[in-house]
């Protein structure tokens, strides 16, 4: 599948340590258990949402207390959807939500949080990702974030950026998103009337409500910086959908997935 040539980006990713110990329910402050600022990224469509998902219901299953949130879905609802068809209800991390108060107000209302799941990640404003880090160290709830590093333009995501910065893990989720030409997608090109365009308003590539002649592809670095998005009959390839087959208000992210 890979090859020992293959740099960080593609590298598989053990997720081990997140889906498999997740400590029992109990009072973690008294054993001074570390709590974790996690985050994983990758490009669009490779299965972030699904991961948040998962890992939830791992921890809920060692009767464990979450809340799971994000920041603009793509269903445009507070809500976690991914494109396998799991959803779970969702909290919107909206500019003005302190996430530190977040979690008191819980505690207040005699309601645990032992964790955070966060989706989109990425689009955090860095004042948030701050609060994160301050309810790992200051009331160890775990936090498990999942996005986007980079936007259209290739630069890092606000939220990302401060991840990085402070995250006690980093994991670039496998690349299961290919390039047309079959390289891993790394870029999450805007394409604007077929071309590919590389400045422009920030974010979101979340969003749907995007003009037609707007969409999304992931591409290899070599044809995110060419701009070549390949034959219309390249595009189509094993396990992978025609443009016509796009839902009603789904942004046209097409990519060939690998099946392993
Ligand atoms: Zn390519």
């Amino acid at each position: 599948m890979t090859d020992a040539a293959h740099s960080t980006q593609d590298r598989p990713t053990d997720f081990s340590s997140a889906l498999a110990s997740v400590p029992a329910a109990g009072n973690r402050r008294a054993i001074a258990m570390p709590a974790h600022l996690k985050f994983f990224y990758g490009p669009m469509d490779c299965g972030k949402s699904t991961l948040a998902l998962q890992i939830d219901h791992n921890h809920a299953r060692q009767g464990r207390h979450g809340l799971v949130l994000t920041r603009y879905d793509r269903s445009g609802r507070p809500t976690i959807t991914t494109r396998v068809g799991l959803a779970h209800d969702a909290i919107e991390v909206t500019d003005e939500l302190d996430l530190v108060r977040l979690v008191r107000q819980q505690w207040a209302a005699g309601r645990r949080v032992d964790y955070l799941i966060v989706d989109e990640a990425g689009f955090l404003n860095p004042e948030h990702v701050d609060q994160l880090a301050e309810l790992v160290d200051e009331s160890h709830v775990d936090v498990y974030c999942f996005g986007l590093s980079t936007d259209f333009r290739s630069r890092l995501l606000p939220g990302a950026k401060r991840l990085i910065e402070l995250a006690d893990e980093i994991s670039a989720i496998q690349v299961e998103v290919l390039c047309w030409c079959g390289r891993p997608g790394q870029q999450n090109a805007r394409v604007v009337h077929n071309r590919v365009v590389r400045e422009g308003d920030t974010v979101v590539v979340a969003d749907t409500a995007v003009d037609d002649a707007v969409r999304y592809q992931v591409l290899c670095r070599a044809h995110y910086r060419s701009g070549d998005l390949g034959e219309p009959g390249e595009r189509v390839g094993r396990g992978q959908l025609t443009f016509d087959d796009a839902a009603p208000g789904e942004p046209t992210v097409r990519a060939e997935r690998t099946h392993r």
